[in-house]
């Protein structure tokens, strides 16, 4: 099963950027993890594991599309992620509103890089899901070079989880989990060396947001998702450049079904951004990123 777009992005309002297929990989949002584990159980089969069919419900009736991913952490987490290949059919089904992003964990070393290619070429994936510190790795180290290299030969952006995450939150050692892999000054490297390459870091980057976004106005293939956060809870400098430095840079993105799109749309109305530059972050620059013309 290929994926292959049938979304009229003429039509559509909007594109999130960030939703999630499953809920359990992305554990970077505020609950310790035994209140992460206790709310899966309690919300089994409701809300917080919509089907792929119940995301595309909800993004059609708000005349929007959504890129969707798992995250591929199979050497930390010691078990496999959900299958892509059933992801990828889940948005071929809904091909009116979902944009599949594939994952590979870097730690698999050639075979991450066999994986990618099979993802993008064979899957028709649109780009590529990173979690540094769910994955345990540093994206700046040598040794991921030419998994980086391949994506930017294939031509989709990358997708990486920045700033702080909930897994391993309160647990002894933080569960072993390391911070300072969604630092997103490592991913400046990367930008640095492949050009080429599209970036995007997800999430205000806490607490590290001045340094995202002096990387996504010094290199113009890095850009800034929005999701994860309510906009009342931005960063104050984040909401400051999003008029202006940062104005083409910004991308719509919830972390569904994490955060709601309605109660992200409803904050993100009052943020003091300029009227003209809306369109943009809902729509225009994700269609950059995304290569759609
Ligand atoms: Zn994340
Ligand atoms: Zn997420």
């Amino acid at each position: 099963m290929r994926y292959e777009s049938a979304i009229d992005f003429a039509a559509v309002e909007a594109i999130d950027m960030h939703v999630h297929y499953e809920t359990d990989t992305c554990g970077h949002h505020s609950m310790p993890q035994e209140y992460i584990d206790a709310s899966a159980a309690y919300f089994k089969g409701a809300d917080r594991m919509p089907s792929a069919d119940a995301i595309a419900e909800l993004y059609r009736g708000l005349n929007m599309a959504a890129v969707m991913f798992t995250v591929d952490a199979r050497t930390q987490l010691g078990h496999l992620p959900n299958s892509i290949d059933d992801l990828v059919a889940a948005a071929a089904r809904n091909n009116d509103v979902l944009i599949p992003f594939g994952s590979v964990d870097p730690r698999t070393g050639g075979d991450a890089i066999t994986e990618a290619v099979r993802q993008v070429e064979e899957l028709g994936v649109w780009g590529m899901k990173f979690h540094p510190s769910l994955q345990g790795f540093d994206p700046s180290d040598e040794q991921y070079m030419p998994l980086w290299e391949k994506i930017s030969e294939l031509g989709v952006p990358a997708l990486f989880h920045t700033g702080q995450n909930g897994i391993g939150a309160g647990m002894p050692g933080g569960g072993g989990i390391k911070l300072r892999y969604s630092n997103p000054l490592l991913l400046d490297d990367i930008a640095a060396e492949l050009p080429e390459l599209k970036i995007i870091m997800a999430h205000p980057s806490v607490p590290w947001q001045d340094e995202a976004n002096s990387i996504a106005v010094h290199k113009p293939n890095v850009f800034i998702d929005l999701s994860g956060w309510r906009p009342k809870y931005f960063p104050e400098s984040l909401v400051r450049f999003a008029s202006n430095m940062l104005s083409e840079k910004l991308l719509f993105a919830t972390d569904y079904p994490l955060l709601a799109p309605e109660r992200w749309l409803a904050d993100f109305a009052e943020l003091p951004i300029k009227d003209e530059v809306r369109p943009k972050i809902f729509k225009g620059n994700a269609l950059r990123v995304l290569g759609v013309n």
